[in-house]
């Protein structure tokens, strides 16, 4: 190795970069930032990682978890599982999630809908709705619960493998049938 490439604050830094990037989607966008190439328009984040999964384990053994956007060059917030999983504690970014959680617990007003304890998020419930295009599935934080005291809770649900994408897309065809154009 030639010893003038090895400069340890360019190494930290371009490490820095990198960690800082791990909520970006793959378009490159930082999550919940315009994103002109995911489905809705925003970053829908890092398909790959998401906050609060668990990424493996320090030496003494302890869980490693990947933290909310804001905190992503904390190495204390690796050592700990955010509050909010899917938002961090990001009161702007929570606030947000609200508005879109209100208009999921709108469609599941129209469609079939059940809600189940989340597997894999820990404090997180996942709401499955059976629209006329097939199924779709939101995560739901625990303190948005009240938005769908209506729907029937279940122990478990089959997920049917859709992506987010495929979300999206069935989303749209579901509303085109219900305005009588498809
Ligand atoms: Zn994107």
């Amino acid at each position: 190795m030639n010893l003038a490439t090895v400069d340890p604050d360019g190494v930290t830094r371009s490490l820095a970069v990198i960690v800082q990037s791990l909520d970006r989607c793959r378009h490159g966008r930082h999550v919940v930032d315009p994103c002109g190439s995911c489905p809705n328009g925003l970053s829908e984040g890092n398909p790959h990682l998401k906050p609060g999964q668990k990424v493996g384990y320090d030496v003494h053994g302890e869980t490693l978890y990947v933290p909310g956007p804001d905190h992503l060059s904390d190495a204390r917030a690796w050592r700990t599982l955010p509050k909010d999983a899917a938002a961090g504690d990001d009161p702007l970014l929570n606030r947000a999630y609200r508005e879109r959680n209100r208009l999921v617990a709108g469609y599941t007003r129209h469609w079939p809908s059940v809600i189940t304890e989340a597997p894999d998020y820990p404090g997180f419930w996942i709401v499955y709705l059976v629209s006329p295009a097939g199924q779709l599935s939101w995560h739901i934080p625990q303190e948005d619960m009240d938005l769908f005291k209506h729907v029937r809770r279940v122990d478990t649900w089959a997920w049917d493998g859709h992506t987010t994408q495929q979300k999206y897309e069935r989303l749209n065809a579901a509303c085109a049938m219900w305005e009588g154009r498809a």
